[in-house]
């Protein structure tokens, strides 16, 4: 037979009642015992699921309040000692609201400190909770919540394997702080406690552990490879079998360390790097178990079951039943079950597959690979096969005009005509702009109203026209209140947006909307991304009217707000059937016809905003400068159809821009705004070596905090800033957009900020 198993599985529940257990609880509506309640209740729910689907084992481990990096960081211990005494922690068990507090700074109980940081996870749009590690750190097992789980599942019956982050990368996910320190040096001080717990497991019934080790694709320091062995190596006298898991990506340079450690399993990413299939095996000790993950777990496709049982025939052959089979990552990046979709249309389901049909998956190529293929499962190849086809003819694919368009593209295409110093001379004519110009980034507060409006539109209860009166009316206030504080450059609020991808998608050709495929980003938030499904193309203008509405109510120059190609890509479920690049490329063409459609309306300034082109940053730094290339590119197609006097601004909102300054420097935006306050405006170290050409409006509002920053502060930081950069090319501005601010902390705020503009002019007249 060949094994089937899943990495893990999604834990937010069918109809996300994680989250609102969890909230609830913050809110102390419900108390511990029923927020633990509902916890083994989708525990119960998703094991079983697993066992019904018919898979080898049930996967113990994935589930986590919050996250389940911060439950191996409680596991070990390492709590900093701003959440509590340490000693007491020490006595007894990290409890859940010592994690809470960790993961957002407080909870129902324990005193409120400063939240962990948090950061995505590799390549994904999840979040993870950064392990705070110190010098000369100590840890100890401080949580014994894996070992109950482990529990409830035995005593369900369930064959168990437990899945946790491993040593390494649990260490190379965590930070020094301040002081920074070699954090290998503390993997002495880690491995007893996972001895302790791998022991703890197997006196428990648990035959395998699977340690998850993505650290493995990445770029390794070869002190890192090292320790990968020496740590292995001290782990080999554990009684219980572990199963080395790496995902994400290819082995590349770290395959024969991978293929080598001293443990009873690997698994392998065969989705993202199938070519290492075969040099995987040909390098693998003849006792080892190889899992191959040849199911997606990062998209939303249906498998072609007939190709991959062809295309692992042979490794079949050559492993015979030390092959495993599973999806090529924890499904906890997809959403939960494509049968709850009633309102999509059935051909457009028969090509999708959620993490419940990849369980179906994953068993019916496990059976058919272990020749013990059943009449139901030739059914679902055949189903696959149908579907498929169906799929690749389909004409909701292809537009021929879309292809022809984006192959008759020139180079001219994607350059303005003119260069920065040129077009900036026209702009500062047009525009009329002051030293220091004030703007905002594009959303001001989505107030209660707003979004109880929103909310009545969706369902029915608002027509059309009494909404969208509504959201002018918004719009006129937005403007209203700028002109009164006094900025330069306005915005019209983006009250008619829900959110900043969804809003363009649903008015694009090419992109689906589910009702339920939630995906867990952080802790109790979820995000449902768009699937990109066929050529992209623009049926008619977005965002015009409303753009043309606000600059009618001023004399101010209004900026126009698109979301940039790049992060429309970034934040969807993209078509496999083509390069992402080209994807992206069709989006560009959809956004510049926009941005020229927003020119000839009268608009002067327009922002494409890029939050995420540097998560779309390959995990191999090899391969970093052919993304950007076309990143970049894509970026460009969009722009440059403006003409000089129309300002093309940009926005980013993240401080590690050392890595990437020269490609954002390529973008060639007039203006770019950037998040810098948090960060006393280090980022600005960026450009100490390298001379950005254009004009920077470094953030100095950190919206993410309710405080109203002060005019002294905001003039000390643009201070720092012209230190950098010439004057005349600063901006003053937040961080990022409003829209999650009230109105009674954002009107004080921009209030300082405009007299801290003043204040600059003053000084640099
Ligand atoms: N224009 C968007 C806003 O202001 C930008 C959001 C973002 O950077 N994530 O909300
Ligand atoms: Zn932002």
């Amino acid at each position: 037979m060949t094994s089937a198993h899943v990495l893990g599985y999604p834990r937010i529940g069918a109809n996300r009642e994680l989250k609102r257990a969890v909230e609830a609880y913050w809110r102390g509506e419900v108390d511990r015992e029923a927020l633990e309640a509902t916890g083994r209740e989708l525990r119960k729910r998703h094991w079983q699921a697993q066992r019904d689907a018919g898979l080898d084992y049930v996967t113990v481990g994935d589930f986590a309040f919050y996250d389940q990096v911060l439950n191996v960081t409680a596991l070990l211990g390492a709590v900093p000692s701003r959440f509590g005494a340490t000693d007491e922690i020490a006595r007894g068990e990290v409890d859940l609201d010592t994690q809470f507090r960790m993961a957002r700074g407080r909870a129902p109980s324990g005193t409120p400190a400063a939240a962990c940081e948090m950061t995505k996870y590799f390549d994904t749009n999840y979040h993870y909770l950064v392990p705070e590690l110190q010098e000369g750190q100590r840890f100890h097992l401080a949580s014994s919540r894996l070992f109950d789980e482990v529990a409830e599942a035995r005593e369900a019956g369930h064959p168990v394997k437990v899945a946790l982050t491993g040593p390494l990368t649990w260490l190379w996910l965590g930070k020094g702080g301040e002081a920074e320190f070699d954090r290998l040096s503390l993997l002495e001080a880690v491995l007893p406690v996972y001895g302790e717990i791998l022991t703890r497991l197997a006196a428990q019934g648990v035959e395998w552990v699977q340690l998850d080790e993505p650290a493995l694709v990445q770029d390794l320091p070869v002190a890192w490879k090292q320790a990968f062995e020496s740590a292995y190596n001290a782990l080999r006298s554990v009684p219980v079998k572990l199963m080395v898991a790496t995902y994400f990506g290819g082995l590349g340079d770290n395959l024969q360390l991978a293929v080598g450690l001293p443990v009873d399993g690997l698994h392998i990413d065969a989705v993202r790097a199938p070519d290492q299939l075969t040099p995987v095996i040909d390098n693998l000790p003849g006792y080892k178990v190889l899992s191959v993950g040849a199911i997606d777990g990062r998209n939303v496709w249906r498998a072609d079951l007939a190709a991959l049982h062809e295309r692992l025939a042979s490794a079949r052959m050559r492993l015979g039943e030390r092959l495993w089979l599973a999806p090529s990552c924890s499904l906890l990046h997809v959403p939960v079950d494509l049968a709850a979709e009633s309102e999509l249309d059935e051909e457009l389901k028969s090509w999708l597959a959620f993490a419940r049909q990849k369980l179906d998956e994953t068993v019916t190529l496990a059976r058919l690979l272990g020749n013990r293929g059943n009449d139901e499962d030739r059914g679902r190849v055949a189903a696959a096969t149908a579907a498929l086809d169906v799929r690749r003819a389909s004409p909701r694919l292809h537009r021929a005009a879309v292809a022809e368009r984006l192959a008759s593209l020139s180079d001219a295409e994607l350059s303005r005509d003119n260069p920065f110093p040129v077009r900036a001379r026209d702009q500062r004519r047009a525009l009329d702009l002051p030293l220091f110009p004030t703007t905002t980034i594009g959303s001001f507060p989505q107030t209660g109203e707003i979004r109880a409006a929103r909310r009545a539109y969706r369902s029915g209860e608002l027509g059309r026209e009494a909404y969208e009166a509504q959201m002018r009316a918004a719009i006129a206030d937005a403007v209203q209140r700028q002109e009164a504080l006094g900025l330069d450059m306005l915005v019209h609020g983006e009250a008619e947006r829900n959110d900043m991808v969804e809003y363009f998608g649903e008015q694009l050709d090419g992109f689906v909307f589910t009702r339920h495929g939630w995906v867990q980003s952080y802790g109790s938030r979820c995000v449902k991304p768009p699937i990109i499904v066929g050529d992209v193309v623009r049926p008619e203008a977005m965002t015009v009217r409303w753009s043309r509405y606000a600059q009618s109510l001023t004399k101010r120059p209004m900026k126009g707000m698109l979301t940039g190609p790049v992060t429309m890509l970034q934040w969807s479920f993209v078509r496999d059937d083509q390069p992402r690049e080209v994807t992206c490329r069709q989006i560009a063409l959809a956004l510049r016809d926009e941005v020229a459609d927003l020119q000839a309306a009268g608009i002067p300034a327009i922002q494409i905003d890029e939050p995420a082109l540097r998560e779309g940053l390959p995990l191999r730094q090899a391969e970093w400068q052919g993304y950007l290339d076309w990143a970049v590119a894509c970026f460009r197609l969009t722009a440059a159809v403006a003409r000089d006097a129309t300002q093309i601004h940009t926005h980013m909102c993240y401080s590690e821009f050392n890595d990437i300054i020269a490609a954002i420097a390529a973008l060639d935006a007039d203006v770019i705004t950037i998040e810098t306050s948090r960060s006393n405006m280090e980022l600005l170290d960026a450009f100490q070596d390298f001379a950005y050409p254009n004009e920077i409006g470094p953030g100095v509002y950190d919206i993410h905090s309710p405080n109203v920053p002060d005019v002294a502060w905001m003039v000390q930081l643009m201070e720092k800033a012209a230190e950098r950069i010439p004057v005349e090319r600063l901006w003053v501005n937040p961080d990022c957009g409003l829209k999650t601010r009230g109105w009674s902390e954002v009107e004080p705020a921009l209030a300082n900020m405009v007299e801290a503009a003043r204040e600059l002019r003053q000084r640099h007249a």
